[in-house]
């Protein structure tokens, strides 16, 4: 694996080649399993995942969910109980047989595409009266999705998230636990893996199967298409009436229980990480989830020298590790000091040491950032110190970064043919004004070779005050639209 050049195309230039590259060479992903859509995870992409589980998993335990693990197979009966989730169907892999003689099962057994009816049929068990409620539960698992289309860390048959399901006494709630998904979404995706966000009610037309609405995340990807990160999902009565979730109130009544669930892809996230940070050198990780924090790189041109650098390299590992700076020594013989700073610059590691013979005599380092290339001396008694303003700096500067692109391309028309050439030529997000008919939607995404309506913003209170920017009768809603993956 150690054979690797770097990226060959350029980020601006080719985006789809680029992040294809970034993905095999940094070592996330390794295609070559031979199943569409199952991918092999390498320890760089695993231990980034790793740390995204534990912020998002910490935020909804310090919110009350408490984890789970649930069976990954649904029998089709429980699958087909809510009407509209029923239509899962289409998009499931199915185990029909079991042992060498093939034996076909009594019942096929679907491998969970979300947790919705496994998890439904234990609330009905366990939720009996008010003092039951709120239940809230999550668990970190892979799911299995039959696509046609697929992409390592944006579109997989087999995928890794959580889902956080929720039953509450009433309706209030089960709409608060939508806000409270909001902020842990902000508290996570924004803050900890520095990607900006459009919070969306998602039109009618684009629900969840088996919900009352949909609300969801949307990041800008560098294309210009937009993809949706978490989404949350408000689901009424649907699910416990359909699974007979029900309690006894305190006013003595039974009553049904009202449910949500969330679900950031922690796969999804981390492609729309690679995708949103990187540069022509490869990708760039938020110091927040970055298996390193800092690499550093031996520079030295005699065993003597070797011996020297390594015992003060070693020292100063010591030290950072004190300081619960995350750091390793590339003391590797074989690859030349040129060779190390293109592969952890390929990987994304925020910051690099270089320490050379003359370092040694003047007690100092080079210091080098991942984002900006930019490359000072710093003194070794400071260190610590200053290595830590730095990964805050370039956190912060991700988010800043990512937050100009988006702002670079949000736009505000009501005209149409101006929303398309806007969508055809440079991508990005189009505030426009909509009447609200799934004809236009239809309309729209055709002629603008895929625009869709992602939605009016969530908690924003915006009335429409001209026309449909496709049919010109009364517009219902502002809404957004934006080409989507
Ligand atoms: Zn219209």
């Amino acid at each position: 694996m150690a054979e690797q050049e770097g990226i060959t195309v350029k980020k601006s230039e080719n985006f789809s080649e680029w992040y294809t590259q970034v993905v095999q060479k940094a070592e996330l992903g390794d295609i070559r399993y031979g199943v569409k859509g199952f991918l092999v995870h390498l320890p760089w992409a695993v231990k980034i995942m790793k740390r995204m589980y534990k912020f998002i998993e910490k935020e909804l335990e310090k919110h009350g969910h408490e984890p789970f693990l649930f069976p990954s197979v649904i029998p089709e009966v429980f699958l087909k109980k809510e009407k509209e989730h029923a239509e899962f169907i289409a998009d499931v892999f199915w185990v029909t047989e079991g042992g060498a003689e093939y034996k076909k099962l009594e019942e096929r057994l679907a491998l969970r595409p979300t947790s919705e009816t496994i998890i439904y049929p234990m609330f009905s068990l366990w939720i009996r009266s008010w003092r039951d409620l709120p239940l809230k539960t999550y668990q970190s698992c892979q799911v299995w999705r039959y696509e046609s289309v697929t992409r390592p860390f944006i579109r997989g048959r087999e995928f890794y998230w959580i889902e956080a399901h929720n039953a509450f006494a009433t309706k209030d709630g089960a709409k608060k636990q939508v806000e409270e998904d909001v902020k842990i979404t902000e508290e996570t995706l924004y803050k900890k893996f520095c990607i900006p966000f459009l919070f969306f009610k998602r039109p009618e037309h684009d629900k969840f199967k088996g919900a009352v609405a949909t609300f969801a995340a949307d990041a800008l990807m560098p294309d210009g298409r937009v993809i949706q990160l978490p989404s949350t999902h408000f689901l009424g009565q649907n699910f416990s009436k359909a699974f007979n979730v029900g309690f006894v109130d305190k006013d003595k009544k039974k009553k049904y229980v009202w449910s949500t669930c969330y679900g950031p892809a922690i796969w999804r996230i981390l492609g729309a990480i690679i995708a949103i940070h990187g540069d022509d050198k490869g990708a760039i990780l938020p110091p927040a989830i970055s298996p390193l924090h800092v690499i550093i790189v031996p520079i030295y041109y005699s065993t003597a020298q070797f011996i020297r650098i390594m015992r003060k390299a070693k020292a100063i590992l010591e030290n950072l590790e004190k300081n619960k700076i995350r750091v390793k020594i590339d003391d590797r013989k074989e690859y030349t000091p040129g060779w190390k700073f293109n592969y952890w610059e390929l990987k994304g590691v925020p910051l690099r040491i270089e320490i050379g013979p003359k370092d040694i005599q003047l007690e100092q380092v080079v210091l080098v950032r991942r984002d900006t290339g930019r490359k000072i001396v710093v003194k070794e008694r400071g260190l610590p110190k200053m290595i830590k303003r730095k990964l805050r700096s370039i956190q912060q500067s991700l988010i800043e970064r990512a937050e100009k692109f988006l702002k670079e391309h949000t736009f505000e028309v009501f005209d149409f043919e101006q929303l398309k050439e806007i969508l055809e030529r440079r991508g990005g997000i189009v505030k426009t004004e909509w009447c609200g008919k799934i004809e236009c939607a239809q309309a729209i995404k055709e002629k603008t070779n895929g625009g869709a309506i992602r939605g009016t913003l969530f908690g924003v209170e915006e009335k429409p005050k001209r026309k449909c920017v496709y049919c010109g009768k009364v517009a219902k809603q502002v809404v957004q639209v934006a080409k989507q993956y």
